[in-house]
């Protein structure tokens, strides 16, 4: 029941999310972090919609700053698309300051996701794939 109703506030870009993975390749859905993801590597970028990641690239960063936005979807329901998805494509377009993960939501959904930087400033993963993940993973890689 909660999760209905967790997907029922998120329904605006869970929708979205169908639609999109439903023009995309097939050949690599699996789960990561209870999040159902479709990598296909025509797309130029990564977007997270409610329930759906549809990745273009399947590194863990990646994987897990996607996962952060979801974090996102849930805090903000149906805001999410104006709030995180608004922000997001006048960042891609106009990239004011040259850092994209340094600015709201970006830097949010890194820390939601547990990404975190180094010394050298190099954005860096703490959350550990499960066995499944990393063999879902490694499939995709493989399974262009
Ligand atoms: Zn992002």
């Amino acid at each position: 029941m909660k999760k209905f109703l967790l997907y029922l506030w998120q329904l605006p870009q869970n929708i979205v999310g169908l639609v999109v993975i439903l023009f995309l390749r097939k050949k690599n859905i699996f789960k990561y972090r209870g999040k159902l993801v479709c990598y296909d590597t025509r797309l130029l970028g990564s977007i997270s919609l409610g329930e759906y990641l549809a990745i273009g690239s399947v590194r863990q960063e990646t994987l897990d700053h996607e996962y952060g936005h979801t974090k996102q979807s849930l805090y903000f329901g149906p805001l999410y698309l104006f709030i995180v998805g608004l922000w997001s494509l006048q960042e891609v377009w106009f990239d004011r300051d040259g850092d994209y993960y340094d600015d709201f939501p970006e830097k949010q959904a890194d820390k939601y996701g547990g990404v975190i930087k180094d010394e050298n400033n190099r954005r860096k993963c703490t959350y550990v794939p499960t066995a499944e993940e990393l063999n879902s993973i490694n499939k995709a890689k493989t399974n262009k």
